[in-house]
């Protein structure tokens, strides 16, 4: 694949970033499924808060397609309730299920059969579904080469000039796909690290002095603290 300067930028960083955190190890999770339930349970809070409802999950050996889609809605919400939003995260987590069963007779490594745009399209069809959920689904669950664009990866990107105030999704992610080597391996690692600089740096108030992606703020930047 020709190497286009905005691909060698993305590697660049890329590089940078593993240097400095390590492999992240992503996605935190005992099986397919329960990234799955993962992606649905970390919408709008913090991984903490979806930790605790999976233990509760497991704990109540619900962590299964058949436990999910056999318990009652309820008693779901009410076991999820540390993740917040807890009566519409298990109407989703049934949604998702059930398209899982319906489909694929529960077995995650089935979506395989499916082509990667086709599936992505089932995907986004489901209730509650959206292109970061079905990314990260596709992405962690299914070994998928397609890149997850968060909050971080787009904050990241528009500090550094690569991309406008309010750039969409597609775009975003084209320009991940586009100029990187098509690699399922790489994309997992990449977002992982993009929230690892999200999270410790890239922050609502950044701190770019201890950043190892300080190099590359474009100059005149207001990021750039300025000399004394
Ligand atoms: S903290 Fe600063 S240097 Fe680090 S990624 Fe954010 S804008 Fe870039």
């Amino acid at each position: 694949m020709p190497q286009t300067a905005t691909g060698r930028r993305l590697l660049s960083l890329y590089r940078r970033l593993f240097r400095y955190f390590g492999p992240q190890h992503w996605w935190p999770a005992r099986s397919r499924f329960e990234v799955i339930v993962g992606a649905i349970l970390t919408q709008n809070t913090a991984w903490i808060n979806v930790e605790r409802a999976i233990t509760a999950l497991r704990a109540a050996r619900l962590l299964n397609p058949r436990g999910i889609d056999s318990v009652p809605q309820k008693h779901l919400a009410t076991l999820i309730r540390p993740a917040g939003y807890y009566n519409m995260k298990a109407e989703r987590l049934k949604h998702v299920t059930r398209f899982l069963l319906t489909h694929y007779g529960g077995n995650v490594r089935r979506m395989r059969r499916t082509a990667l745009p086709e599936l992505r399209e089932e995907l986004l069809e489901i209730s509650g579904v959206g292109e970061e959920t079905a990314d990260s689904i596709l992405l962690y669950a299914g070994d998928r080469p397609t890149f997850v664009v968060d909050a971080y990866t787009r904050r990241v990107l528009e500090r550094h000039g690569m991309i406008a105030a309010n750039t969409r999704y597609g775009e975003i992610q084209r320009l991940f796909m586009t100029h990187l080597p098509t690699d399922a391996t790489l994309f997992n690692e990449y977002h992982a690290l993009l929230v690892a600089v999200g999270k410790t740096y890239c922050r609502r108030t950044p701190n770019c002095d201890s950043c190892p992606l300080r190099y590359d703020l474009p100059e005149g930047s207001p990021f750039l603290s300025r000399p004394e």
